[in-house]
């Protein structure tokens, strides 16, 4: 395993002092409290190890905005463990279930975490092609390349890389596939609020029969502008999560305290924060595509995240590693290849640029764009 790109290009962005569209982050400050809550919660002394499955009152708050959001009861205590990222959760739920030899389906391109979890837990990835230009999930396919040896399979909407949003049809299908071969679902969900154009987020908590095989993952870091707060949460169905738990107490054991207790404060008090988050970041998507328009990059479709794939064949033929690597270094602007998502990258001419950046940052990264 080598070098996340994520640590590569962030580390070429500074040595080039290039802008920084390339790891996901926003480069604005957090919402309005959260940052007091934190330092009055170290300053009030709740800086010293939480319970394993996290602080009751932030787990209490997450089952009251799963049952405002998508409608079901989860159980606070059993059911719901608060991690330090999603990252851990996305690994802990993997080495939790699967086994030497278990075979996991992932999409093609995927985030880049799920493969190698599935690796160092013996498992082996079965990737299966998403196709531009919408990058949706072939069913059929996906029901072919199910084998007595599958154990899980790892679904991400809002996508990362690539921005594509899943319907109800597709986890209609999906009900149906883990029904007829027992399988288990890791529901990366951590771009849930960042979903555009009026269409709504499909979460696995709001179907019985996925909710009762699945580990739901979700992060602060992209709801709340905090990726550095490293703080998620992971919701499996009481079974699951027992399992979940073996593990995760002997990777980190807890999430980090005063954090945890800031961030319950945060949800109690400002409960309708998350709804603002789609209108927020189209109008960032809108203004980054319409700043490129008339330029020589073409804008793939975005239905969600706040990445946005740019194809550059209309500027040359270069590989997108070499095309992001020129970019950065003589353009000024750092991106992601999106190859490196893939097992088996096509022939493609993208790039990934994250825009959950202040207006001015995008305003000036586009103007670098336009001139290319
Ligand atoms: N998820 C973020 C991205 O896709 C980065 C995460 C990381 O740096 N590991 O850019």
């Amino acid at each position: 395993m080598g070098t996340t790109i994520f640590t590569v290009m962030s580390r070429k962005a500074e040595e080039h002092g290039a802008i920084n569209l390339s790891q996901g982050f926003p480069d604005f400050a957090l919402p309005a409290g959260l940052g007091e809550a934190l330092a009055r919660h170290v300053a009030a002394g709740r800086n010293q190890y939480a319970p394993m499955a996290g602080v009751l009152a932030l787990r209490e708050q997450i089952a009251l905005k799963i049952a405002r959001c998508h409608g079901c009861n989860v159980d606070p205590d059993d059911a719901v463990t608060v991690v330090p990222g999603a990252t851990e959760a996305i690994f802990c739920a993997i080495m939790a279930t699967v086994g030497a030899g278990d075979e996991v389906i992932l999409f093609d391109p995927s985030y880049d975490s799920y493969e190698p979890s599935v690796r160092l837990a013996g498992g082996r990835a079965v990737r299966i092609p998403l196709l531009p230009p919408d990058f949706a999930i072939d069913w059929q396919r996906v029901a072919g390349a199910v084998t007595p040896r599958t154990r899980m399979i790892v679904i991400n909407s809002p996508h990362n890389p690539t921005g594509s949003v899943l319907g109800a049809a597709d986890l209609d299908r999906l009900e149906k596939l883990v029904q007829e071969h027992g399988l288990l679902v890791l529901s990366d969900e951590v771009y849930e609020h960042l979903v555009y154009d009026g269409a709504a987020h499909h979460s696995v908590l709001a179907r019985p029969v996925l909710a009762e095989r699945a580990f739901a993952v979700f992060s602060f870091g992209k709801t709340l502008h905090a990726t550095g707060w490293k703080t998620g949460y992971c919701v499996a169905p009481p079974a699951l999560t027992r399992e979940f738990r073996r593990v995760h107490q002997f990777v980190t054991f807890v999430a980090v305290t005063p954090i945890q207790h800031a961030l319950a404060d945060f949800m109690a008090e400002a409960p309708a924060h998350v709804d603002l988050l789609p209108a927020f970041y189209q109008a960032k998507r809108d203004l980054f595509r319409r700043l490129l328009a008339g330029s020589r990059w073409r804008a793939l479709p975005c239905a969600g995240t706040y990445f946005q794939l740019l194809d550059y064949s209309g500027i040359g033929d270069a590989d997108d590693v070499a095309m992001a690597e020129e970019l950065v270094s003589r353009h000024g602007v750092a991106a992601i290849p999106v190859s490196v998502f893939y097992e088996r990258p096509p022939r493609l001419r993208l790039l990934r640029f994250c825009f959950a950046k202040q207006d001015e940052t995008l305003v000036r990264a586009a103007e670098l764009l336009c001139r290319i």
